[in-house]
């Protein structure tokens, strides 16, 4: 059995974090290191390494996903002021984390084009 990522041993409650939303697909927590007022990570249960690597099988799963960030946006509060998804893919894309996740900022003006 591969080793579990840093997200699945949240999901698994092996490890703290501050989820604010979960279902059977995926869980939202709160980023450890902030970037932003409101700094969520959303990600799949099941292990999709990066976005690059999505299979066709994994369609149904991404579109639960993105349609989940509505959801949050509104329960979370920052659905009319406005958000950002962010998806880190690679060591160019600044990916650290060998597991799936959108990143959803919100809470302050953010700048463009990052970094
Ligand atoms: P990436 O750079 O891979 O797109 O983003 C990984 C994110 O995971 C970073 O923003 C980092 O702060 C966050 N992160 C890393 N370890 C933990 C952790 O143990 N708990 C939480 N809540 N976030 C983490």
């Amino acid at each position: 059995m591969p080793e579990k990522t840093i997200f699945q041993k949240i999901a698994d409650r092996e490890i703290p974090g501050e989820i604010v939303y979960e279902d059977e697909q995926c869980l939202c927590f709160r980023d450890i290191r902030a970037q932003a007022p409101v700094h969520l990570l959303l990600v799949p249960k099941k292990l999709v390494v990066r976005i690059g690597e999505a299979e066709p099988a994994d369609q149904d799963l991404l579109g639960h996903l993105m349609t989940r960030v509505r959801h949050i946006a509104e329960q979370e509060g920052f659905a009319d002021a406005g958000f950002r998804v962010v998806i880190n893919n690679g060591s160019h894309g600044g990916e650290a984390v060998p597991h799936l996740h959108l990143h959803i900022l919100a809470g302050r003006q953010l700048g463009w084009p990052p970094g």
